[in-house]
């Protein structure tokens, strides 16, 4: 929101508009190749006054498609990806007592506050890139060779419902992966100028091998959706004999689980820096021990993003959250153990951990920014629809 790019203490969010780009690759000879985030899906309706529409999604992929994207690929499998590795190394970090608390590192506020104000926890992030880092690595570097591209000829175009994303795919150890990042409102832009009625076009499947997705993956859209598809992983790699979960407060859940080989897990699940900021002092004086956390900078997760329409209060967030419930139910796979495709992956090409370095990362401290570094922009104009 507004508010949170006025204030952002990492200074990951900015206004910016960059479908520009966008025109100039769809006229060029470049393989344009979109990926749409789960929290895209729930929120764009409201910017073309729409009613809630469980298969916008799949509208999205055809109008993508109709606007001379050659593939549309799913962020959510790429979620399913970023679960399935993440519990395996949190699973190894917790048998071998070292780097916790895990932290989630999917979020680009989140990961770049860390290296700002907790450097000495830099190492407790998640070394698993975020869904759109992740399926960006797969899409240039394995997907590119199989169908023998070359990365360079791949323009690749996320669409994710915050500008901290852009900033993520700038960093520079994710140079040459994702091309450009268009918002939730910069898509809406695009569907408007087109004169196409989304409504109206049929919706398509997203491509294959990157377009079938798990409810856990699917859910990566708003808080706690990464701890549970954690959870949902070594529920059905390890067993789970007990779960317990308690809201401590509005933003912080806490879950005790224990698994069935006997090691027990304490978690906390936190959206908004301001809540982050309260539990690191905790965690960073010995208060408060817990095994992993998950935290999304915006309210509600990422349906609460900066680049998500207007009005993103509680009661769109909540709405928002209600349509990805829906969204999530419909989906036959519950976790993503049972993306085949993810599994198909891994025995093909992403076997030995070698192979697997191309969808992790790292993280160093970083500086901070003091409040004279910060330009504050004026909010843009609501348009008039
Ligand atoms: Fe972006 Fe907010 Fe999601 Fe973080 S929680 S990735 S800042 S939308």
């Amino acid at each position: 929101c507004g508010q949170c790019v006025a204030h952002c203490p990492t200074a990951a969010l900015t206004f910016r508009n960059d479908l520009e780009k966008l025109y100039q690759a769809l006229s060029s000879d470049k393989i344009v190749i979109g990926m749409v985030a789960p929290a895209v899906r729930v929120a764009i309706q409201e910017e073309l006054s729409l009613e809630s529409d469980l298969a916008m999604a799949e509208r999205i992929a055809t109008f993508l498609r109709m606007s001379g994207f050659n593939k549309v690929f799913d962020v959510a499998f790429g979620a399913d990806l970023v679960a399935y590795e993440e519990a395996h190394e949190f699973y190894k970090r917790l048998s071998r007592q070292e780097k916790l608390p895990q932290f989630t590192s999917c979020c680009p506020a989140w990961v770049k506050y860390v290296e700002q104000y907790y450097p000495k926890f830099v190492e407790n992030l998640s070394t698993v890139k975020s869904p759109q880092q992740a399926l960006g690595s797969l899409i240039k570097k394995i997907y590119a060779k199989k169908m023998g591209l070359n990365p360079q000829d791949i323009f690749l175009v996320s669409f994710m419902p915050c500008t901290a994303k852009k900033f993520e795919a700038e960093r520079e150890e994710h140079a040459g992966v994702v091309d450009l990042v268009l918002t939730t409102k910069e898509l809406s832009q695009m569907i408007k100028a087109s004169g196409i009625n989304i409504k109206q076009i049929s919706p398509e499947p997203f491509d294959r091998p990157f377009g079938i997705s798990s409810q856990g993956g699917l859910s990566f859209g708003k808080t706690g959706g990464v701890f549970g598809s954690v959870v949902s992983v070594l529920r059905d790699e390890i067993g789970i004999s007990r779960e317990e979960y308690d809201n401590l407060l509005e933003g912080v859940k806490i879950a005790k689980i224990t698994l069935k080989d006997g090691k027990s897990i304490r978690a906390a699940v936190i959206f908004g820096l301001a809540n982050a900021r309260k539990i690191m002092k905790k965690i960073s004086s010995g208060e408060f021990n817990v095994d992993i956390v998950e935290v999304m900078a915006c309210n509600y997760g990422c349906i609460g993003g900066g680049g998500q329409p207007y009005p993103n209060d509680s009661r769109m967030r909540q709405k928002r959250a209600h349509i990805l419930r829906e969204t999530v139910g419909i989906k036959t796979l519950l976790s993503p153990v049972e993306n085949f495709y993810v599994q198909k992956l891994y025995q093909e090409d992403l076997s030995d951990e070698h192979a697997r370095h191309i969808i992790h990362t790292n993280y160093k401290p970083r500086k901070r920014v003091e409040f004279q570094d910060i330009e504050i922009l004026p909010l843009p104009k609501e348009e008039k629809t």
